[in-house]
C-alpha cells in the first residue's frame, strides 16, 4: 500500500524493462514490511543529467543506475566512494535532503561477495587474477579486486588498446595483455572472470585456455543469460569451481536497499529464485 510516508528510490537505464532490480527490491520491501517502493527510470539518451539533478532534495531517496548511465551517474554526483573513483562509474546515487548527491559502486561489491558465496575458499589476496574483457564490467572488477587485496591483476582484451588504457588508469598493479598471451596469465591465476559480453544469450563462449588454469582455479562468468554459459560449462567440464553472474547480480543489491531504505534486505527471500523465475 502507498501510503504519505511511502519512501522511493528505483533503477535508471536505457532500456530498462529488462532490469531484475524492482523485482529484488520489491520482494524484499514486502518481506520487510517497509513502506517503500521501487521504480523504474527510462530518460532518453540525453536525459539522465536532468532526471539526476531533478532528484536532488531526496523526494526520491535514491537510484540504481545500469547501462548506458553509470559513467554519468559518478559525473553528476557530488562525492563519490572510493569503489566509484576506482572503477569510474557509479550504480548508486543517494539523494540527500541539502541536495547533494552521493555516489556509490556495489557491482565490485557483489562480485567478491559472489565469490565468497559460491566459492568460499578462494582468497582474493592469494594470487593473481585474470580478467577478460576491458568494457565497464572489467574497470569495475578489476577496482573491485585491487581495492580487496588482489596482488597482480591480468587484463586480457581483444582490442589491447582498451587493456592498455584500464591499465594505465587503476596502476602498475594491472597488466594489459592480448588474447594470445592468455594462457601463461591462466596458468598462474586464482581466478579468471569472464568480463566479455561474448556467451550473451548462449552465443560463443570467450576463446580463452581454460585447460590452461590450475585444477583449483575459480572460473566466474558475469554473463548470466543463460545461467550456465558456454565458458561456465567448459569450467565445469575441467572440474573447476565456478561463479555465476546472477549471484553476482542479486549481491550488488543488497548494499543499495540498505542505502535506500535504511535496513538490510531481509535474508528470508530466496531472491535468486525470484530473478531465476524471471529471467525464464
Ligand atoms: P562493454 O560493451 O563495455 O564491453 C564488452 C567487452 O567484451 C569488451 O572488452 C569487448 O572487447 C569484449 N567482447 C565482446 N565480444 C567479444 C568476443 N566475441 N570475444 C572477445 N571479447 C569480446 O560491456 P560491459 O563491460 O558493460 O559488460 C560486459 C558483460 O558483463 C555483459 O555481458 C554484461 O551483461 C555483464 N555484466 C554483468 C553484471 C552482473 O552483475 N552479473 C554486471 C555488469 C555487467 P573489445 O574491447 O575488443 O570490443
Amino acid at each position: 500500500m502507498i501510503t504519505g510516508k511511502t519512501v522511493v528510490a528505483g533503477v535508471v537505464g536505457r532500456p530498462v524493462a529488462h532490469s531484475l532490480s524492482p523485482i529484488l527490491h520489491n520482494a524484499w520491501l514486502a518481506a520487510a514490511g517497509i513502506d517503500g517502493v521501487y521504480v523504474p527510470f527510462a530518460p532518453d539518451a540525453h536525459g539522465f543529467e536532468r532526471l539526476a539533478n531533478g532528484l536532488r532534495g531526496g523526494a526520491v531517496r535514491g537510484v540504481n543506475v545500469t547501462v548506458p548511465f553509470k559513467e554519468a551517474a559518478l559525473a553528476v554526483a557530488d562525492r563519490a566512494s572510493e569503489a566509484a573513483r576506482t572503477a569510474g562509474a557509479a550504480n548508486v546515487l543517494v539523494f540527500e535532503a541539502d541536495g547533494r548527491i552521493l555516489a556509490d559502486n556495489t557491482d565490485g561489491y557483489g562480485l567478491l561477495r559472489a565469490f565468497a558465496v559460491q566459492a568460499p575458499r578462494w582468497d582474493v589476496g592469494l594470487g593473481p587474477v585474470t580478467v577478460l574483457g576491458a568494457g565497464g564490467a572489467a574497470r569495475g572488477a578489476v577496482a573491485a579486486l585491487l581495492l580487496a587485496g588482489a596482488p597482480k591483476v591480468w587484463v586480457v582484451n581483444r582490442t589491447l588498446a582498451k587493456a592498455e588504457a584500464l591499465a594505465a588508469a587503476l596502476g602498475p598493479k594491472v597488466v594489459a595483455l592480448p588474447w594470445g598471451h592468455a594462457a601463461g596469465a591462466l596458468s598462474a591465476s586464482t581466478a579468471v572472470i569472464n568480463a566479455t559480453s561474448a556467451g550473451l544469450g548462449g552465443g560463443e563462449a570467450p576463446d580463452a585456455p581454460l585447460e590452461t588454469t590450475q585444477p583449483q582455479a575459480v572460473v566466474m562468468d558475469m554473463v548470466y543469460k543463460p545461467l550456465v554459459t558456454p565458458f561456465l560449462r567448459r569450467a565445469m567440464e575441467l572440474g573447476r569451481p565456478v561463479v555465476d553472474g546472477l549471484e553476482m547480480l542479486v549481491r550488488q543489491a543488497e548494499p543499495s536497499f540498505e542505502a535506500f531504505f535504511g535496513a538490510p534486505p531481509p535474508a528470508e527471500v530466496d531472491v535468486r529464485a525470484l530473478a531465476l523465475e524471471h529471467l525464464a
